[in-house]
């Protein structure tokens, strides 16, 4: 595994310097130097009584730091979750209340949902940032608009290995490696069913990815 892995950086490498060529100016230069190349690694749907505190022991015997999509009725459940999130260093993100698909929503009504959700996270974590927001199944509709307005960049991500869906441990680890490009988001679950799978493959790619010359970052607040 770990030689097609290197086979495949090596081609995603060659495939930004053919990239490269096309471009012109310096500002492109960059793009075969691995280890300019950033990653966030974000988690959707906890905080999960089970699966939250095993991807944050993950996340702290490799040192790296995440962002975490909380579900408000999952904050209000399990508080000192949140709090430890919060105290290990991870961001925070808004992934609404109930997880409902908003994209027929009013602006009213999402407002109210985004501001309960982020007064429920602050509930459980006095003072703590929430500066992203995600729309449950990336249904948007008029979601990342009111985000905006309430203080909350609009949260995508760039690489989906459908953890959700169990497909494998090597399937999620290859999945990320194929569709991973600099300053990549990689949308994974610590809630939402059992997610061994993911704790699994998170603790394999991590020190492989960081070998490839990887680092790991928040996304950035001004996307989209
Ligand atoms: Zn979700």
């Amino acid at each position: 595994m770990d030689i097609s892995r290197l086979i495949k950086r090596a081609a995603l490498v060659a495939g930004a310097i053919v990239v490269t060529a096309g471009l012109a100016g310096p500002a492109h230069a960059r793009t075969t130097t691995a280890a300019a190349d950033t990653v966030a690694l974000t988690f959707d749907d906890g905080p999960h009584a089970t699966y939250t505190p095993q991807v944050l022991d993950v996340l702290a015997e490799h040192q790296v730091k995440a962002t975490f999509c909380l579900v408000g009725t999952q904050a209000q459940r399990y508080p000192a979750l949140v709090r430890r999130i919060v105290a290990e260093g991870h961001a925070l993100c808004n992934h609404s209340m109930n997880h409902a698909n908003m994209s027929t929503w009013t602006d009213a009504q999402i407002r109210a949902d985004l501001t309960a959700t982020t007064q429920v996270i602050r509930t459980a974590a006095p003072g703590a940032a929430v500066p992203y927001f995600r729309a449950p199944y990336g249904a948007w509709g008029r979601s990342a608009t009111v985000a905006a307005g309430l203080g909350m960049a609009r949260l995508g991500w760039t690489v989906d290995p459908r953890d959700w869906s169990r497909p494998g441990v090597d399937a999620i680890v290859d999945a990320v490696h194929a569709q991973l490009r600099p300053g990549g988001i990689v949308l994974m679950h610590d809630a939402g069913g059992n997610r061994s799978q993911t704790v699994q493959a998170l603790d394999l790619l991590i020190p492989q990815l960081r070998a490839d010359g990887w680092t790991f970052t928040f996304p950035p607040t001004l996307a989209g």
